[in-house]
C-alpha cells in the first residue's frame, strides 16, 4: 500500500479474495497475518452491548477466514 486514502465504511465489507487463506484452528490474536488488526465479525447485541460473536470471522484487508480471539485465549485451558 502506497498511499492511504480515506474509505467509506461500505468499502472495508468489500474485499479482495485473491489472496484469501483459511486461517481458522487456532485463535488469530490481534492481528492478521498481513499486518491487518480490524477483522469482520458476526455478533449480538443485549442491552446495548455485545453479548455474542461467532468465533469465525474475515479479515478485513486479505479476506482469510480465521478464528477470532476470546478472552479465554489469555487464560488458557489448563487453568480451568
Ligand atoms: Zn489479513
Amino acid at each position: 500500500m502506497t498511499e492511504q486514502n480515506p474509505k467509506e465504511i461500505k468499502d472495508l465489507f468489500k474485499k479482495d479474495y485473491t489472496n484469501a487463506m483459511d486461517l481458522r484452528g487456532n485463535p488469530i490474536g490481534d492481528i492478521c497475518v498481513c499486518g491487518s488488526e480490524l477483522f469482520t465479525a458476526i455478533v449480538a447485541f443485549e442491552a446495548g452491548e455485545i453479548c455474542f460473536y461467532f468465533l469465525d470471522g474475515e479479515c478485513v484487508n486479505c479476506g482469510s477466514l480465521v478464528t477470532l480471539s476470546t478472552p479465554i485465549d489469555d487464560i488458557g485451558m489448563d487453568c480451568m
